[in-house]
């Protein structure tokens, strides 16, 4: 399995191997969704869907893949409207970081602005697509790791017809997902969050087209007595080879007075559950210091948040 250290592509070197052109590849552009699944399944296990291509074309180059034909899935219509109703929220794949960061959506769920808005730099964000994201099967990408903190849904389509994919069984291992040979990201679906309840996104990078050196997400419900945590959920990212769930992190806080000490058991709970690699970024020990940080920031605005405080907030850089 490749490390991180030599396939990462945010400004610093990767090794002697790294190269500046794909190799040859054929270029197809699909209409509809259907048209897409069809060309995949006609062209076989050397073809890829191209969405943003912020991601894949970097793979090409790098010669880490090396795809015979590319299906480009990124004008397909109807895959990149962002939309909710009083209970649930639906992203269509094709939505870019950009667009979801400038959308109402982000406006009245908080959690979602600070991750997309701190996506890369705005180059990055006009083109990558949520979609891309998690089919890239990256852990060090900030929506897998947000999506988890809102227990979301992942919207699939392939040969075999649509089905839906828990968050949690989505991302499999280092650059492998739950996806079937020539199946698409069609959307993401999550619940709106319930009153009293708010969330952050805090993820510390080196600078803005570098992907995060670690990252915590929050989302958490008040109790009636608004001292007390009814509810939550903690995810992290580039803190493993996938995105973890921190369930211990959320046990330490849920029916629990929000204190001092109950934060700082959540943030060392959650530090436990990481594991993460040694890289350019830093090493596992200097992580974990900033997962233990970024847990504790994130419970903290989130709370100010559910508390109804206007907190403006995204990744923070060193
Ligand atoms: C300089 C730089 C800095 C970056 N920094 C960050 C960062 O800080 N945080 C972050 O989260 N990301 C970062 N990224 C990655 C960026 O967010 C990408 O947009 C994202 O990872 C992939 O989305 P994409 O639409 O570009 O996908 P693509 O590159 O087009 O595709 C990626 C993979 O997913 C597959 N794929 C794409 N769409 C679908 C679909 N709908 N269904 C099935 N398979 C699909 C492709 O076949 C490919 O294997 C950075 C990228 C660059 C170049």
């Amino acid at each position: 399995m490749l490390s991180s250290q030599r396939f990462r592509f945010d400004g610093e070197s990767t090794d002697s191997e790294t190269t500046m052109y794909p190799a040859p590849f054929r270029y197809h552009r699909a209409g509809s969704a259907d048209e897409a699944i069809s060309l995949l399944a006609e062209l076989g296990d050397g073809a890829r869907p191209l969405a943003g291509g912020q991601t894949l074309l970097v793979w090409m180059k790098l010669r880490f893949d090396e795809p015979t034909d590319l299906v480009d899935i990124a004008r397909i219509p109807n895959l990149s409207s962002i939309e909710h109703d009083d209970h649930q929220v639906r992203i269509g794949a094709l939505a870019t970081h950009g667009r979801i960061a400038a959308s109402p959506l982000a406006r009245l769920i908080p959690i979602v602005h600070d991750c997309a808005n701190g996506i890369a730099d705005r180059q990055v964000r006009s083109r990558g697509t949520i979609g891309g994201s998690l089919a890239a099967g990256d852990p060090s990408c900030d929506w897998p790791a947000l999506l988890h903190t809102l227990d979301a849904e992942v919207l699939c389509q392939g040969p075999d017809g649509e089905r839906t994919i828990g968050i949690g069984d989505f991302v499999e291992d280092l650059y492998a997902t739950a996806l079937q040979e020539g199946e698409l990201v069609t959307g993401i679906r999550f619940a709106l969050p319930p009153a009293r309840s708010a969330g952050a996104y805090v993820g510390f990078k080196r600078c803005a087209p570098a992907y995060p050196t670690a990252s915590a997400g929050v989302q958490l419900t008040l109790a009636e007595d608004a001292d007390t945590c009814a509810d939550v959920r903690i995810a992290l990212g580039s803190a493993g080879l996938t995105p973890i769930h921190a369930t211990a992190a959320e046990a330490e806080l849920r029916g629990q007075a929000l204190n001092e000490t109950t934060i700082e058991r959540a943030a060392e709970a959650a530090v436990a559950a990481s594991d993460p690699v040694d890289d350019q970024r830093g090493s596992p020990a200097f992580k974990r210091a900033m997962l233990r940080v970024l847990v504790r920031r994130a419970v903290g605005i989130a709370i100010r948040r559910c508390n109804g405080e206007s907190v403006e907030h995204s990744h923070e850089y060193y």
